[in-house]
Order: C-alpha cells, then sequence, then structure tokens
C-alpha cells in the first residue's frame, strides 16, 4: 500500500455485504452495508460490491486514490489464488471469477478467500485468538463454518477447501447434511439442527415458551430466540442445545488430537446469542474427547471482533498477499 493510505476489507454474505475501511494498523475507519440479493447474478452482485468499497472510502473522509488494496471474504468453496467463487450453493452462483470482475472495476489489487478463513484470522490479528500458534476458528449458525491457522498461516489445503470443521462426521448414518453425506456436525449442531429437534420437542409439548412465542416455523426460531427460550425456562430446549454444543467439542477433538492448537475460537450467531453456554460444552467437549496429553494445551475462546471479523481478516489477509508493507 505504498503511498496509499487505506485498505477495503469486504464481508461478502448470503443475506448482506458490509465493506469496511481500514488504516495501517486495522482501525475501522468507517461501515457500509447492503443487501446481498445474489439472485441478480454475479455481474450485479459485484458492480454493487465495488460501489460499496468506494462509498466505505468516501464515508471514511478518503479519496478513491487513496485505497491501496480490497480483501474480500465470501462463501465458498473458492481458489483463493485466482479469487474464483467454485461453487457457493446459498447465492445459486458456480466459478465466478469475482476477483477479476472487481479489478477490472476498481483498478486495484483485490484478493478473495473463504469468509469463515477470514473470519478466524480477524480473529487471529486483532482479537480472541491474538498472537496464538495454531488457531481453529468454528463458527456454529445456519450452517457451521471453520477455519485453520497454522503460524499465521491461513490453511487452503490441496482443494483450498480446508478447515471445513461442520462436516466432521459425529453420527455415521445420522439425518442428511447440506454436502450430501450422512450424520456431519452440522447435521446435529447448526441452528437448523437444533431448531429442528426444537420444534420436534415442542409438539410433543416440551418445549412451552417456543410454542407460544414462535411456533412451528423454523424460519422464525432464530439464536436469539432459542437463547430467550432458555432464559424463559425451557428446560428442553436447554438441553438440546447443550447437547449440540457437547458435539461441537466433539467434532473439535478430532483436529484438536490432529493439530494440537493452542487456541479454539467459537463465533457465529448461535455462539454470540449464547457465549458462556457453548464456551462450557465446548469445552467439557474438547476436554472429555481429546487425549489427555493434548487437552491442557487447548485454549476455548469467544470471538471478540462480531461482525468485523471477515472484514478485518480480509484486509489483513490481501495486506500478505500481496506483500504489501
Ligand atoms: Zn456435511
Amino acid at each position: 500500500m505504498a503511498g496509499k493510505k487505506i485498505a477495503i476489507g469486504v464481508d461478502f454474505g448470503a443475506t448482506k455485504i458490509m465493506a469496511a475501511a481500514l488504516d495501517k494498523k486495522l482501525n475501522i475507519l468507517s461501515r457500509v452495508k447492503i443487501r446481498t440479493k445474489a439472485e441478480r447474478g454475479p455481474k450485479d452482485t459485484a458492480e454493487r460490491m465495488a460501489s460499496l468499497a468506494r462509498e466505505a472510502a468516501t464515508s471514511a473522509g478518503f479519496d478513491l486514490d487513496d485505497i491501496g488494496y480490497v480483501g474480500v471474504g465470501a462463501p465458498g468453496p473458492l481458489n483463493p489464488e485466482e479469487g474464483v467463487i467454485l461453487s457457493a450453493p446459498n447465492l445459486g452462483w458456480e466459478k465466478v471469477p469475482l476477483k477479476k470482475m472487481l479489478e477490472a472495476d476498481l483498478k486495484v489489487p483485490v484478493v478473495v478467500d473463504n469468509d469463515v478463513n477470514m473470519g478466524t484470522y480477524g480473529e487471529y490479528v486483532a482479537g480472541a485468538a491474538k498472537g496464538k500458534m495454531l488457531v481453529v476458528g468454528i463458527f456454529p449458525g445456519s450452517g457451521i463454518g471453520g477455519g485453520i491457522i497454522i503460524d499465521g498461516k491461513v490453511i487452503h489445503g490441496a482443494s483450498g477447501a480446508a478447515g471445513e470443521v461442520g462436516h466432521i462426521i459425529v453420527d455415521p448414518g445420522g439425518a442428511l447434511c447440506g454436502c450430501g453425506r450422512r450424520g456431519c456436525v452440522e447435521t446435529v449442531a447448526s441452528r437448523i439442527a437444533i431448531a429442528r429437534d426444537i420444534i420436534a420437542a415442542g409438539i410433543r409439548g416440551q418445549s412451552p415458551y417456543v410454542m407460544e412465542h414462535f411456533g412451528t416455523n423454523m424460519q422464525k426460531l432464530k439464536s436469539s430466540s432459542i437463547a430467550e427460550a432458555i432464559a424463559a425456562g425451557d428446560k428442553v430446549v436447554e438441553q438440546i442445545v447443550r447437547y449440540a454444543a457437547r458435539m461441537v467439542g466433539l467434532a473439535a477433538s478430532d483436529i484438536c488430537n490432529t493439530l494440537s492448537p493452542d487456541c479454539v475460537v467459537l463465533g457465529g450467531g448461535l455462539v454470540e446469542a449464547m457465549p458462556d453456554l457453548f464456551l462450557k460444552e465446548v469445552y467439557k467437549g474438547i476436554q472429555d474427547f481429546t487425549m489427555p496429553a493434548i487437552s491442557p494445551y487447548v485454549e476455548v475462546a469467544v470471538a471478540q471482533l462480531g461482525d468485523d471479523a471477515v472484514a478485518v481478516g480480509a484486509a489483513e489477509n490481501a495486506r500478505i498477499f500481496l506483500k504489501e508493507e
């Protein structure tokens, strides 16, 4: 970013896109947001994303010439070297060269990487996992995303798609997963899986608060509604969520036994709504299922950057990728 003053970090999600302007110390100078509207197609979305990046700069009081580079965290699987989204089922997109499209529009270098990798990286550079050696990020929400960082490097693996923690199998032959296999931890512990079990309990008469306030509509049962039902005394709902969190710990223990991380960082909608419950149960799950030689070294922490994590991680990742100062 020689001579340039700011970087732009973009969090490209299925429902909204957020762009932030950051200075060289990763302080956020502005944040701007739009709805994604991916159904309008990649070209329209890329154009609006480029406009949003410009707006982030101007609303921080800078000119477009001040932008050094842009980092984007996008849904995957994707090819981070070429910045191509290979297939994003929740956008309905396949083989979209997002990096090229944005560079043609913005005339600055753009780096695109997986959104959960970037969220994990953001926590590593400026949040709950700052300065750790080996970081595993787990983000339970409507699915379960993950990211792995070793000695400061985001791990992509041979396929580019490393870190898919949500698809560790904890229940062979269990429920069908979005990936086409059965029994992934996502089918047991994502918000959708938890909502499914809570609604089944409601039909049996075991979650009265949920039935009264949210009914059997899975869409209405957001992470905050689940937290609300537990606070209101729905005991079976609490049991369901505690079990789900413990299963996240079971999945995490497979990675702990393999890689021996010093930090597992938890984020995402469910964790934001119920941080204490998730921290405690995931920690217990890891302690129960990880080898005694390894488990004492694993710290479990709740993400600190919230909605900023992906933008911060994407901006810093772009700096490293482009070998900027
Ligand atoms: Zn799966």
